[in-house]
């Protein structure tokens, strides 16, 4: 039997303790607030922005949308993050990528603060993550990676942790994390040789890929956790993930599903960096 490890489950736990936190600073007049940078009208930035935007009411945390023109130029948008990063009443800011071509996207996102960067885009975090430290902010997703191992209790301790793929964003981050929990990590890519024997060594096997169903039960141990970051759109406009959920059924001792899974836990990363930046800020604020 397969369990599937829910995302909406583990968001809602995280919720739930957010809430409480926020009234606790609520009441000595703190207001944590997320500022969010959208370019254009993309609709998968729509959809994350209404996820998030409902996540963050839910949290009791505020917000504000500042939002650009596709045709913008790059100066806007660096003005929008300089004046939140020197705004006191913004603890987080989000930006959306990939930003339109004609932007320099490495350098603005650099623009922002690493201490409201509660998406992790900055070097500086990325590094942070790399040296195992926590005071930075990973990024959400392997965030909300490690955030449903934890909520599932599924023990990374001396396990083999197989990640497929090796994006910034993703695969290398989730690495370092299950690195830092003490697991026993491989990385493998597109031109990991006998991909397929590589996943079955795994007892957690971490998918980010953006191939749709990819992953059957061909690379998948008896009994091994199986993570689906992927989010893909296949031939009947049905949203997938890389692994094919199906066909691991009853072979996998656990599965996250898409949608429904990783994807539903990453907001609420969000509006949890938000109040660590808020903590951090505030903390700083009242030393100096
Ligand atoms: P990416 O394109 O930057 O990286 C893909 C990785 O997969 C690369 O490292 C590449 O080496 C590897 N890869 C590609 N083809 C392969 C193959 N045939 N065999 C083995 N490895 C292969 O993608 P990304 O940004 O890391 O995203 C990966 C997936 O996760 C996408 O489907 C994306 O939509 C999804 N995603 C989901 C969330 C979420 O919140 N759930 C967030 C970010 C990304």
């Amino acid at each position: 039997m397969t369990i599937l490890l829910k995302g909406l489950e583990v968001a809602n736990t995280m919720t739930h303790t957010i809430q409480k936190e926020v009234d606790g600073f609520k009441e000595q007049g703190i207001y944590p607030k997320l500022a969010i940078v959208r370019v254009g009208e993309s609709p998968s930035d729509l959809s994350y922005e209404k996820g998030a935007l409902k996540r963050m009411e839910k949290c009791g945390i505020k917000t504000e949308v500042h939002v650009l023109s596709q045709e913008a130029d790059q100066s806007e948008v660096i003005k929008i993050i300089k004046s939140a990063n020197e705004d006191a009443s913004v603890h987080g800011i989000l930006m959306f990528r990939p930003l339109p071509k004609h932007m320099d996207e490495t350098m603005i996102q650099e623009q922002i603060s690493p201490e409201k960067d509660v998406d992790g885009m900055s070097m500086i975090n990325f590094g942070k993550v790399m040296a195992g430290e926590v005071d930075g902010f990973p990024p959400a997703t392997p965030a909300a990676v490690m955030a449903i191992l934890k909520h599932y209790q599924i023990e990374i301790k001396g396990k083999h942790c197989v990640i497929v793929g090796r994006s910034t964003v993703v695969g290398k981050p989730v690495a370092m994390m299950l690195l830092k929990e003490n697991g026993t990590v491989t990385i493998s890519h597109s031109k990991t040789e006998n991909l397929k024997e590589v996943c079955r060594r795994a007892d957690i096997l971490v998918v980010a890929i953006g191939r749709g169903r990819m992953i059957t039960k061909d690379y998948v141990k008896n009994g091994a956790v199986v993570i689906d970051v992927g989010i893909n759109i296949d031939e009947n406009n049905q949203l997938c993930g890389d692994v094919n959920e199906g066909d691991c059924m009853d072979i996998a001792s656990a599965l996250t599903p898409v949608p429904g899974g990783v994807g539903s836990v990453t907001t609420s990363i969000l509006a949890a960096h938000v109040l660590k930046g808020c903590k951090t800020q505030w903390l700083k604020n009242h030393k100096e």
